[in-house]
C-alpha cells in the first residue's frame, strides 16, 4: 500500500476527537506532499536541523510539531513557526521559549514531556520536577508561553500491559496537574501519546494526540 493509502486507514481508525501527528522524520518532501494534499495538516520532526531543512519547502499553513529533546540554544529556529513544542523537561528550557516568544510576538504552546518508561535513556520529568516548574516564581511571569498538557514515550516493549499502565500513569499526572494548576483553564487539554506500535492503547488510555509515522510511512 501506499503512504496516502496507509494514512488514510489510519485516519479511519482513530476517533474524531483523537488528532494524528504524522511524524516525517527521515522522509523527504515527496512523502510529506501526497499527505498534505489529501488535507492533512500536522506534522512532526524530533530534529531540529531537519524540521529546518524541510519547513521553508512545504506550505505555509502546515502545523508543525516539535517531539524530540531540544536544547535551549537551538530554541530560537523554531520559534517563528513552531505549533507546539512537545518536548519542554526543564525550567531552564521554558524560560529560553518564552523569551523567543517575546521576540517573535507569539505564545508558543509546549506540553511538559514526563519519563515514563522504564529504560532509562528517554528524557522527561516526574511529578514533583513538572510541579517545581509549576511553582516557579519565573513560570509564573511568562506570558508567551502556553502549556497545552502532557506527552510521554511508553517502553518499546510488546509487554502491552506495561505500556498500557505507563499510558495510564501520564493520563494520571495530566490529571493530577489539571486539578492543582489548570482548573478552569481550557487550555490544558493534550495528552501527547502513542506511536506506531502502541498508539491503539494509547487511544484507549485517553490519548488526545498520537505520532505516528512508520505504520505511515513503511509499504
Ligand atoms: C519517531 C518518533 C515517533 C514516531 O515513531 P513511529 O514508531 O515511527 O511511529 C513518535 N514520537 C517520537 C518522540 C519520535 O521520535
Amino acid at each position: 500500500m501506499g503512504i496516502t493509502e496507509n494514512f488514510q486507514r489510519i485516519d479511519r481508525e482513530i476517533p474524531g476527537n483523537v488528532k494524528i501527528i504524522v511524524v516525517t522524520k527521515t522522509r523527504g518532501i515527496n512523502d510529506i506532499l501526497p499527505i498534505y494534499n489529501y488535507g492533512h495538516k500536522q506534522f512532526g520532526e524530533n530534529k531540529v536541523q531537519e524540521i529546518l531543512s524541510k519547513q521553508p519547502s512545504l506550505p505555509p499553513d502546515i502545523e508543525w510539531h516539535f517531539i524530540g529533546h531540544l536544547q535551549s540554544n537551538k530554541v530560537r529556529y523554531l520559534a517563528p513557526f513552531i505549533h507546539l513544542v512537545h518536548s519542554i523537561d526543564s525550567l531552564k528550557l521554558l524560560m529560553e521559549v518564552d523569551k523567543e516568544g517575546i521576540k517573535n510576538n507569539r505564545i508558543i504552546r509546549c506540553l511538559l514531556q514526563f519519563h515514563i518508561a522504564s529504560e532509562e535513556t528517554k528524557f522527561g520529568l516526574d511529578l514533583s520536577e513538572a510541579r517545581s516548574i509549576l511553582d516557579a516564581e519565573e513560570y509564573k511571569k511568562m506570558n508567551h508561553i502556553r502549556i497545552a498538557g502532557v506527552m510521554g514515550m511508553a517502553t518499546n516493549t510488546d509487554d502491552h500491559s506495561l505500556i498500557r499502565s505507563e499510558f495510564r500513569t501520564l493520563r494520571n499526572y495530566f490529571n493530577i496537574l489539571k486539578n492543582d494548576y489548570f482548573s478552569g483553564n481550557d487550555e490544558f487539554y493534550e495528552i501527547s501519546m502513542g506511536m506506531s506500535s502502541d498508539f491503539h492503547i494509547a487511544i484507549e488510555e485517553g490519548a488526545t494526540l498520537v505520532r505516528i509515522g512508520s505504520a505511515i510511512f513503511t509499504p
